[in-house]
């Protein structure tokens, strides 16, 4: 497989990220270094010798030291292993995309992403909705609106918000967040930090903070500038990683277009409902006349992955209740304001895409709103 050497470097780093302290490196990351050498002693290159050499090579793009013939097809060499000491967006992307399959690593690599966490809570919830659709989309709003909003909480805060929700166990959602009282990962000056954008727990290492995507939190507040101390609960619980960089932090966009459509000038022309039959998509918008749109809202860092993704996905109209006219893949504003990394962005997603039928459309948040006030004026 030549994605052997990414998935162990990775699966190695996202451990390595999740740990107390810096020493000892997980195994499988020690495995992924030896790899790496390996690979450089193969092709008759000087592997790097000294853990900082190495650290300073996974925050430079790919293509200046990745292996030849080792980086898999799917992923932009323009980018890092690392970006501000975590993993890359980019390849959280891919390997979150990876198929499971019997290989060591990989199952490894599912348990760090605690895909199963959300899945289980999905499958749940739709397997309820088939015989009451109302109220499991009713608990799967709720809880899906508590992980965006509370990407850190306390065990009493879940069990009043959450405890009475007869179709969630309580105990899958406990597992979505980790303790983070007194843990030296979550303090800094003796306090525990919100991230500015999208007030999480930050973590520290080495006096630096990190929010779980650093390449958005930390571009749109360079230094997490403005962050605010914490007086935590006694219990106080951060949302997992890979929760808070997968639903949370993409999710604070899904929920600012849904209060921007329910508010002045759109709220009279059209009804909305987020993540309709427990997550087909992520909005639904009805205008008065009964004309129907679909939305997805998709956080890639590398918009040719995001491209492929489009162009292999199809925007649920199984059931007549969401079915819809016209359907959008909208992209938060800092993949293409000036946070964006690339400036090309949205025109590199739309060429990965390819043709897509006429009814769909790729646009940027600003480009969605300006579309449905256009369609309202035309009533
Ligand atoms: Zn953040």
């Amino acid at each position: 497989m030549n994605n052997d050497l990414l998935i162990y470097l990775a699966v190695g780093l996202l451990a390595y990220e999740k740990q107390e302290y810096g020493y000892p490196y997980p195994p499988t990351l020690q495995q992924g270094f030896n790899r790496l050498a390996g690979h450089y002693l193969e092709q008759g290159k000087e592997p790097p010798g000294t853990m900082t050499a190495v650290w300073q090579l996974f925050h430079r793009p790919l293509n200046q030291w990745w292996p030849e013939g080792a980086l898999p097809a799917e992923l932009d060499g323009d980018y890092p292993l690392l970006y501000d000491d975590r993993v890359d967006e980019q390849i959280v992307e891919y390997l979150a995309e990876l198929p499971v399959t019997a290989a060591t690593a990989v199952s490894q690599l599912e348990a760090i992403l605690d895909n199963q966490l959300v899945q289980t809570l999905l499958e749940g919830l739709r397997e309820l909705y088939h015989q009451q659709p109302e109220r499991a989309q009713q608990a799967y709003e709720k809880v899906r609106r508590f992980l965006i909003e509370h990407p850190y909480t306390s065990n009493a805060a879940l069990i009043r918000h959450l405890g009475t929700i007869r179709d969630v166990d309580l105990t899958l959602m406990q597992k979505m967040y980790e303790p983070a009282v007194d843990k030296p990962l979550f303090m800094h000056e003796g306090h525990y930090w919100l991230c500015p954008h999208c007030g999480g727990l930050l973590r520290w290492r080495d006096g630096r903070a990190r929010c779980a995507k650093p390449g958005v939190c930390g571009r749109l507040y360079p230094d997490y500038g403005g962050r605010q101390p914490l007086r935590p609960e006694a219990d106080l619980m951060a949302l997992k990683w890979s929760i808070h960089a997968r639903t949370c932090i993409p999710g604070l966009c899904e929920i600012a277009l849904f209060d921007t459509l329910n508010s002045e000038p759109y709220h009279n022309h059209v009804a909305v409902a987020l993540w309709p039959g427990v997550d087909r998509y992520d909005l639904q918008l009805r205008f008065n006349d009964g004309e129907t749109w679909a939305v997805d809202v998709k956080d890639y860092k590398n918009p040719q992955q995001l491209g492929r993704k489009i162009a292999t996905d199809t925007l649920y109209d199984a059931e007549p209740a969401l079915r819809w006219q016209q359907g959008f893949y909208v992209v938060p504003f800092y993949r293409t304001d000036h946070h964006a990394t690339d400036m090309q962005y949205l025109a590199k997603v739309k060429k990965a895409a390819g043709k897509l039928p006429p009814n769909i459309t790729i646009l940027t948040e600003q480009e969605f709103l300006d579309a449905v006030q256009v369609r309202i004026k035309k009533r």
